[in-house]
Order: structure tokens, then C-alpha cells, then sequence
């Protein structure tokens, strides 16, 4: 994965808003990553959330050694859903907002222009945009994190479907009577394979008396980092889970394939980087669904899954990735004042 954005022409602001931390890349008009700043998230609200924003763009902007006039765009990926026409965010659970304005706000603050997206979207945009495909290139990229979303980029534009939904695999249902979701259904992906479902499967094996090493963590909670450790040594409970988790995503990129034709589906979020132990029982079901026959290893490429590493950051890049495309539209459509400091009030929603 390249760590570059062909030249957008103008400096660049992305930011990575997650229910723990608020990430900011600064990227020059050439496309070089120029200056970097993470702060914890907030759930106390817009306005606090706004802040936070504020805040953390003012300290990588520092770095960048970058006035603030010099920004063209700003991006924001959040995890919810959110209206990319009006900068609204119509509802991000985790983030205790809905009906929040955001672009809006973030514009009377700093006075530059600014676009919203889903998060796990601009992520899959952003990586179609750096060049790592083809330009007509279909791709998915699947986030797998506390939750599982997946971003969709068919025939080299961002698909968001009829409401902004599509990609949100992680409640498709993958293991029919399996785990209860949140959502209300059983045997979602979410539910099967998602960090906060690993942790919850090793405190069940734990319950259930199975013998491991992560019973000395019961009591306190187990995460999806733990589970991967102990498969990592060897511990019987931890590799049926990592097994388990290897079996779901490896359908769940499956269920891309057939359903959407992408060439690739990139692999990213905290749970993916847990290295060979994540991996391995990931391709080697994949390898299993795609050996049943002859038709199946022509359906199935054997070079779809790329696991991203850490230093992939495919949120910020995918925020970055919004603000450009929106900047050249803006451009483009010769929207008055575009290259001045006043143009602060060019995406406000038209009423
Ligand atoms: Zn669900």
C-alpha cells in the first residue's frame, strides 16, 4: 500500500473519528503525508466532539508547519451513517450523535470547507485511491474491529447504495441460529467475528471449563488481542476461536466476491493485526472453500485477501481521499471564491 496520494494539488486534511481516538493527516498538494496528530475521542456530544477535531487539525497543522488558510479541504470519516450531500450525520451510535451538522460546524470553526463520510467508505475509497488497483478496479475493504463494516468500490467509484448502506456486511448472516447480534438477528458476521464477539466466544470457552491460558484473564475482560496471543503460543481455546473467526471472514469475503466481482478485498482494523494468528486460519479457509472444485478456484482468485499492515492507516487516507475527490469537484464545477480564503461556505447545505 503506497504511502502517497497522486497529487491533489492543494494541502489536504483528513480525519480518522473513531469511538476511542480522533486521528489527523495532513497531506501536501504533491500528496506526501506532511504532518500527523491523534487525540482521544469524545462521547459527550457534537460540541465536544467538535473540539476534539479542532484541536487535534491545529496540532498536526503545527507539524506540518502548515497555516490553516492553506487548507483547501478537510475530510472526516466517522463510523455511522451520514448524508455526504448535507455533512449531516444522521446517526454514529457509538458517538451519541444524530441529526448533528457536522460539516457545518467544523466550518464555522475553522473556516474551511469540509466533507463527511462513513468511515470504513472512505477507507475503501481511499485505498482505490492510492493507486493500488486499477482505475476501474473493484474492491471491498473489510473492517474488522469492536464491529465489521466493509466499503465498496465498484468500477472505480465509492458505492454507498439506495440509504447509504451497502457494505454493511456485518449483519448479513453468515452462521443461520448462530451468536444473538445487537441488531437483534442471529449469526451475523458482527456477531461471529467481530473483536467484542471473540472476546465474548473466550469468556464462554472459559465458563464452559475449557483448559487455557486465558482463564487466568476471567474476571476481568478478554479481548481479541488476548485471544491471539494465546493461539499464538499454542493454547487450544485460543486457536478453535482464531479458527472459528478464519472460517466467518473467509465466507464473508466470499460473500464479496460473488456478490459484488471485486477483485481484491483489503483486510484492515484492529483485530487484522494480530498477525500470523489472525492470517493463517483466514487463508487457510479460504484455500478450503476454494479447493471443492475446479469452479470454485475459478470464482475464487487466489490472491484476493490482502491484509493491510498497521501503518496502512486506511482511515485517515480514506478521510484525505474525500477531501480531495471533493476538492477536484468543487474545482471543477468553478465554484466562485474557490482559491481565496473565502470559501468557507462552499459545501453548506443549500436550503
Ligand atoms: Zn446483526
Amino acid at each position: 500500500v503506497t504511502h502517497r496520494l497522486p497529487s491533489p494539488g492543494a494541502a489536504l486534511v483528513g480525519v480518522d473519528v473513531g469511538g476511542t481516538k480522533v486521528a489527523v493527516l495532513v497531506v501536501s498538494p504533491d500528496g506526501r503525508a506532511i504532518g500527523k496528530a491523534v487525540a482521544p475521542s469524545t462521547t459527550a456530544g457534537g460540541d465536544a466532539l467538535i473540539a476534539v477535531i479542532e484541536s487535534t487539525v491545529q496540532s498536526a497543522l503545527q507539524m506540518a508547519q502548515l497555516p490553516l488558510r492553506d487548507v483547501a479541504m478537510l475530510g472526516v470519516g466517522i463510523p455511522g451513517r451520514v448524508d455526504p450531500d448535507s455533512g449531516h450525520v444522521e446517526l454514529a451510535l457509538n458517538l451519541n450523535l444524530s441529526g448533528f451538522p457536522l460539516s457545518e460546524r467544523l466550518e464555522d470553526r475553522l473556516g474551511r470547507p469540509s466533507v463527511v463520510e462513513n468511515d470504513v467508505r472512505a477507507a475503501a475509497f481511499g485505498l482505490h485511491v492510492r493507486g493500488i488497483t486499477t482505475p476501474a478496479a473493484d474492491l471491498a475493504y473489510l473492517s474488522v474491529g469492536s464491529g465489521i463494516a466493509a466499503g465498496l468500490v465498484l468500477d472505480g467509484h465509492l458505492y454507498r447504495g439506495a440509504r447509504g448502506l451497502a457494505g454493511e456486511i456485518g449483519h448479513a448472516i453468515i452462521n443461520p441460529g448462530g451468536e444473538r447480534c445487537g441488531c437483534g438477528q442471529r449469526g451475523c458476521l458482527e456477531a461471529e467475528a467481530s473483536g467484542l464477539a471473540i472476546g465474548r466466544r473466550a469468556e464462554a470457552g472459559v465458563r464452559d471449563g475449557h483448559k487455557t491460558s486465558l482463564r487466568e484473564l476471567a474476571g476481568s475482560s478478554i479481548s481479541a488481542r488476548d485471544v491471539y496471543a494465546a493461539a499464538a503460543q499454542g493454547d487450544p481455546l485460543g486457536l478453535a476461536i482464531a479458527d472459528h473467526v478464519g472460517r466467518r471472514l473467509a465466507s464473508a469475503v466470499h460473500l464479496l466476491v460473488m456478490t459484488c466481482d471485486v477483485e481484491r478485498v483489503f483486510i484492515g482494523g484492529g483485530v487484522s493485526h494480530a498477525g500470523e494468528a489472525f492470517s493463517r486460519p483466514l487463508r487457510s479457509a479460504y484455500e478450503t472453500l476454494r479447493s471443492v472444485s475446479v469452479t470454485a478456484r475459478e470464482l475464487l482468485r487466489p490472491d484476493v485477501i490482502e491484509i493491510l499492515s498497521v501503518d496502512a492507516e486506511p482511515g485517515v487516507w480514506g478521510a484525505v481521499a474525500i477531501a480531495a475527490e471533493a476538492w477536484k469537484r468543487l474545482r471543477a464545477e468553478g465554484a466562485p471564491g474557490i482559491d481565496s480564503d473565502g470559501g468557507s461556505r462552499l459545501l453548506a447545505p443549500s436550503k
